[in-house]
């Protein structure tokens, strides 16, 4: 469990395990539970039984079935369950769509957030930021980011820079603990980068030790995580070696790099 700053006194953040490498953050207090991106209903139902906790909300960044798939029977288990989550009516069971700016307000553990578009991994990608964190589905991870399934890399590179004007205090939760194959492909495109270097013998340590290496920090993550760091000169410099070719902006280098991390 860990108790993030900038929540209320009571709130603790908890990832619950599901599938292979999924996390399902779980917000609660020691009576309610808001829950992002349940793709499995199962191991959320057994938590909140556990720790005798009430289900409250539901929030859903994007459409993908491991982020989604659990909805239907936590709408069946828990009675008129709010499920806020993207508009465009296409992710079934989403009792109320929210769009750029909107606020969301989760009275049963005294929380509010405020919705960023952030579209590049798919085009209906939204993210929640508050109380000094950032819930980003599978946009930004640690020392990574998402893959582009739907959205261009300029609108990626758009997302991702939404991100970094954050507080750099943000504590990022992403959906998936990609961070060590992350780091190891990291470690290729910025190798001198003693931060980064740092940060991987921390990352091993904590996989070591069965641990999550999430949430990550905003701060770190802009002093280790190529994707940030396409403004930076050594990654330019990496990646147009990469790529055979004088890369001219910021957008090329990021489009690029992430061509490079497909291929990895
Ligand atoms: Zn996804």
């Amino acid at each position: 469990m860990t108790n993030a700053p900038g929540f209320p006194e009571q709130v603790n953040v908890t990832p619950i395990p599901a599938f292979n490498d999924n996390y399902i953050w779980c917000l609660h207090n020691n009576s309610h539970a808001i829950v992002v991106d349940p793709g499995d209903a199962d191991p959320v139902l057994a938590f909140c039984r556990q720790q005798g906790l009430t289900l409250s909300a539901v929030l859903i960044t994007h459409h993908h079935r491991d982020h989604t798939g659990g909805i239907a029977s936590l709408s069946a288990a828990v009675k008129d369950l709010p499920v806020i989550g993207p508009r465009g009516g296409h992710i079934s069971g989403i009792t109320k769509s929210v769009a750029q700016g909107d606020m969301v307000k989760l009275p049963a553990i005294d929380c509010e957030f405020s919705v960023l578009e952030v579209p590049g991994h798919t085009l209906d990608h939204i993210a929640y930021v508050g109380h000094n964190a950032l819930f980003c589905g599978d946009t930004l991870f640690a020392a990574g980011c998402g893959r582009l399934f739907e959205g261009t890399a300029e609108q990626m590179h758009r997302s991702l820079n939404k991100i970094k004007r954050l507080s750099p205090a943000t504590a990022i939760y992403c959906t998936h603990e990609y961070t060590q194959a992350n780091v190891k492909f990291a470690l290729v495109v910025d190798t001198d980068n003693p931060k980064l270097q740092a940060y991987s013998e921390w990352v091993n340590t904590t996989r070591n030790n069965n641990c999550p290496t999430l949430p990550a920090d905003l701060a770190t993550q802009l002093a280790i995580n190529p994707f940030l760091r396409c403004d930076n000169e050594a990654v330019a410099k990496s990646v147009s070696q990469f790529a055979n070719t004088e890369l001219s902006d910021e957008i090329a280098v990021f489009s690029q790099l992430r061509k490079w991390k497909d291929n990895f």
